[in-house]
């Protein structure tokens, strides 16, 4: 050694034995399971459920997400039955369209400039097919709860319903209620909601009205946000979720005329908006909204991703994005481990430091303020923000560089930086 050279210290190489356990088959955990499962890690994905959830929540695909889920290989398979949407609106209930936002202007940034619509519930299915056709070795196993779990300097013991299992890593996607971050004792900082959300989605033609694929709809009141979803396929479903009051009744929310009345409120504006019960209603739901982020991504080998890690109202389509987001940053991290034996430490430390931030920073802040500014009950600043966002559409520099935040390209290029 030269004189004055400190020791280095060196750390052994070991590469794991045994599988990354993933808890949730929702989308965050399928996307985490197929991207090792392509990258060579052994991997166990337990489901608490039989079989897949019909999940209604999450529709709307951001550029950034396409991509990564197209270099998964399920893209092809995705755009056969998903809607291309690649103008949004901002509308004023009364006063109709506000903003058009159109997503080509990010053709130079994105192979694919555009929101891309398909039920939860139709891509897991895809992504679960993927998996058994792709990578038939990642082990599947459905009604399997966990139950509890214990880490040591090696590796996590995880208790299933169905049986113990030692695992290298153990990653919670098992969504908001998080049996794992609970089992970590990680705080779910930030708050609830007052309002919920109620969706419903009608079979009527709201393109034919002039509304877009997407668009949200300002009223201090009655404000809305409205998608074209495709359904068993064309012409597809509408969906529209809007804010039901804390002193309402569910019940009396869901109730078929209430919520014919509210979908011809929402639609106001509009002269050939039909009248008494003429929206075919497919079904509806209501939903609890928050905004929450666990205090930390990554305990020792136990990492948390998806809803597990972060949840927020579903205003400007982020949530599940997000966990994908999660899901293929985690794995590429994990599969390092695996290949080169890289320190897991200081890996998943990096990726609490990508993927936390950004949520706060970006996620958070843009659904807050997506949902502020739709229920503004201050006429005057109601009028100042929509007109704001006129000028922004209405300039193409300006319009390009909102779009590359709504559409989450900077925050996943960001979260890249941080190294
Ligand atoms: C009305 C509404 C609309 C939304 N729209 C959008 C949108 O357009 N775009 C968007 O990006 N996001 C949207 N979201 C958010 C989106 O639905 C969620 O972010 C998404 O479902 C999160 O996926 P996940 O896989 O992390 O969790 P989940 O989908 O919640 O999946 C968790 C899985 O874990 C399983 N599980 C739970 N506990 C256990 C256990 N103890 N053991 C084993 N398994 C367990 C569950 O059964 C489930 O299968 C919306 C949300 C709502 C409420």
């Amino acid at each position: 050694m030269p004189v004055g050279a400190r020791p280095q210290r060196t750390r052994a190489l070991t590469i794991p034995r045994d599988p990354v356990v993933i808890i949730g088959a929702g989308p965050t955990g399928l996307t985490a399971a197929l991207a090792l499962g392509l990258r060579g890690v052994p991997v166990v994905l337990a489901e608490a459920e039989p079989a897949l959830a019909h999940d209604l929540r999450a529709g709307s695909y951001h550029p950034p997400t396409i991509e990564m889920l197209a270099a998964l290989g399920v893209g092809e398979a995705m755009h056969q039955t998903g809607i291309v949407v690649p103008i949004w609106q901002v509308r004023d209930r009364i006063e109709g369209v506000v903003a058009e936002f159109d997503l080509s202007l990010l053709r130079d940034e994105t192979p694919f400039p555009y929101r891309l619509h398909l039920e939860q519930h139709r891509l897991t299915p895809i992504l679960l097919d993927r998996i058994r056709r792709a990578v038939p070795d990642v082990e599947l196993r459905f009604g399997a709860r966990i139950e509890g779990f214990e880490q040591d300097l090696n590796g996590v013991t995880v208790q299933l319903s169905d049986g113990p299992l030692r695992a290298s890593f153990l990653i919670g996607c098992d969504g908001a209620r998080s049996t794992v971050r609970r089992g970590l004792g990680t705080a779910f900082e930030g708050f609830t909601w007052d309002d919920r959300f109620l969706v419903a989605s009608t079979t009527y033609d709201l393109g034919a009205l002039g509304f877009a694929g997407a668009g949200y709809v300002a009223d201090p009141t009655h404000w809305a946000a409205v998608f074209h979803v495709p359904d068993e396929g064309p012409p597809g479903l509408w969906r529209i979720a809007y804010g039901i009051a804390p002193e309402e009744d569910e019940a009396e929310a869901l109730r078929p005329d209430a919520i014919q009345s509210r979908l011809r409120i929402v639609l106001e504006h509009s002269r050939a908006a039909p009248t008494g019960g003429a929206f075919p209603l497919n079904h509806a739901s209501v939903y609890k909204v928050h905004q929450r982020v666990a205090a930390r991504f990554a305990t020792g080998r136990v990492v948390l991703a998806g809803d597990a890690a972060h949840v927020n109202n579903p205003l400007g389509g982020l949530g599940l994005n997000g966990g994908i987001h999660d899901a293929v940053n985690l794995s590429e991290k994990l599969s390092q481990v695996f290949s080169e034996g890289a320190d897991h430490a200081a890996l998943l430390d990096l990726y609490d430091r990508q993927r936390r931030p950004i949520n706060v920073q970006a996620v958070q802040a843009m659904s807050i303020r997506n949902k502020r500014l739709l229920q503004e009950t201050d006429p005057a600043i109601r009028r100042e923000r929509l007109d704001e966002l006129r000028a922004t559409a209405a300039d193409p520099a300006r319009a390009r560089a909102y779009l590359m935040n709504t559409s989450m390209i900077n925050s996943v290029r960001e979260a890249a930086a941080i190294a």
